[in-house]
């Protein structure tokens, strides 16, 4: 006869994750991949829509960064984003490349150093000329402004909504619970301990050893509620797609996705459209509360117009294309532009996957994921990704220097 594992010791091995976006559903893939079953996931939203960042962002994966463990994580990532993309019906990541456009010289220089760094961080990369940059994506390059860009074969384009529902999938049928159409109201405490969460509409107590929060840019309003501050700001950003064009098919992307670190700008093929972003604007932070149900906000052209005016003059293909949605979309930003993955500050029992991008998510869960399961050696070193990393910082200092951090998202060094 077996063993009949008690109630107790079920609940002390429950994992719960609140948050089912990109990062909730990476971690709990990474947890059932471990063999680790007793695994739910709780989001608000429903299942097929995702009215979190996840759901807005255009996809752009790039693994080179200054900072080394963001390239440890987004490499990391790719890998599993790969192995995921060979699984699905629905294409879930285009490994096209990436070209990082120089305009001025100072940023082509910068173009052969980044040569030298990819490649001490295992990643191919080259310069190529304006004529063979413009080749290779047309629409997006114009090689008559172009001084030349440097080439990242191994980037690319995810879309990341396809993603999630591939890993909430994976993740499923490796044994994990979701429950969609579930808020979770607050967290459950006692004697000082997170003991799991009330949720839904009637505050049903769900128990469990270890609670994550996996809320993007709502990760403080619930650990507020236990007393823990998560050093993060969400912050407002545009992006703009044109019309769907004539000369355009339903081939998701044909050309890698295209950046100009000088102007703060990136662009990509989606399908029948174009889409394109930029950071050339005042970084503007917004405060979530758990009432706003949504990631994306008005859209408003005194923020946003000038920045999106100079990147259309910019991209060749938005230069007559008639324009179609544009969307100011907020996602969480750090004072050092890492994620916050651990425990959460000060609370026993309480967790966080936050502030990540889809470029790093698949890392952050499978970091996260072997830190619950006290695994083998992690992917990053867990002090660089704690959450109490800036514990004696005031909330003042936290949010000026993330937002300083906005204008330069894409630089990698
Ligand atoms: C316009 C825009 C462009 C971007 N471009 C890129 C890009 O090109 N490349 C890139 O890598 N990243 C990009 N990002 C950033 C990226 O989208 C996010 O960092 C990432 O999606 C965050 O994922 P997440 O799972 O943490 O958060 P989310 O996707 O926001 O998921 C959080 C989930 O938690 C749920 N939730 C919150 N509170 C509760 C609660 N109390 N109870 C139950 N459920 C709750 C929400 O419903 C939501 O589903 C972009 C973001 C935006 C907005």
């Amino acid at each position: 006869m077996g063993v009949r594992v008690g109630t107790e010791e079920r609940i002390a091995d429950e994992i719960l994750i609140v948050g089912a976006g990109v990062v909730g559903a990476s971690v709990a893939y990474h947890l059932t991949r471990s063999g680790h079953r007793r695994v739910t996931v709780l989001d608000a939203r429903d299942r097929a829509r995702l009215p979190g960042s996840t759901g807005l962002a255009p996809g752009f994966v790039g693994q080179l960064s200054a900072t080394p463990e963001l390239t440890v994580l987004a490499r990391d990532s790719v890998a599993t984003y790969r192995t995921l993309a060979g699984t699905t019906p629905e294409p879930v990541f285009h490994q096209v490349g990436c070209l990082e456009v120089a305009t001025d010289p100072a940023r082509l220089e910068q173009a052969h150093r980044d040569v030298e760094q990819g490649t001490r961080a295992g990643l191919p990369a080259r310069v190529l000329g304006p004529a063979e940059a413009a080749a290779l994506a047309p629409a997006l390059v114009d090689a008559d402004r172009a001084l030349g860009a440097l080439y990242l074969p191994t980037d690319g384009a995810a879309d990341p909504a396809a993603l999630t529902h591939a890993l909430v999938e994976a993740a499923t049928n490796g044994g994990a619970r979701f429950r969609f159409d579930t808020p979770v109201r607050a967290l459950e405490i006692e004697n000082g301990r997170v003991v799991g969460v009330r949720a839904g509409a009637d505050g049903e107590l769900l128990r469990a050893g270890r609670t994550v929060l996996a809320t993007g840019i709502w990760g403080p309003v619930l650990a507020a509620r236990a007393g823990a501050r998560l050093p993060m700001v969400a912050v407002q950003h545009p992006y703009l797609y044109t019309a769907e064009l004539p000369g355009l098919d339903d081939t998701p992307i044909d050309g890698p996705i295209v950046r100009y670190p000088d102007h703060a700008v990136y662009t990509r093929r989606h399908g029948r459209r174009y889409g394109l972003g930029s950071y050339a604007h005042q970084p503007l932070p917004l405060t979530p509360s758990a009432t706003l149900g949504s990631a994306e906000l008005p859209f408003r052209e005194t923020d946003f117009g000038t920045a999106l005016a100079e990147a259309t003059a910019l991209v060749p293909a938005f230069r007559t294309a008639p324009r179609g949605r544009r969307l100011n979309g907020a996602f969480a930003l750090t004072p050092d532009e890492l994620p916050l993955v651990g425990p959460a500050p000060g609370v026993a029992g309480l967790w966080c996957a936050e502030a990540s991008w889809v470029t790093h998510a698949a890392g952050v869960g499978r970091q996260l994921a072997d830190q619950l399961l006290s695994g083998g050696a992690p992917l990053v070193d867990p002090e660089r990704l704690a959450p109490d990393r800036f514990a004696d910082w005031s909330d003042e200092r936290i949010s000026s220097t993330a937002l300083g951090h906005y204008r330069g998202i894409y630089d990698a060094h």
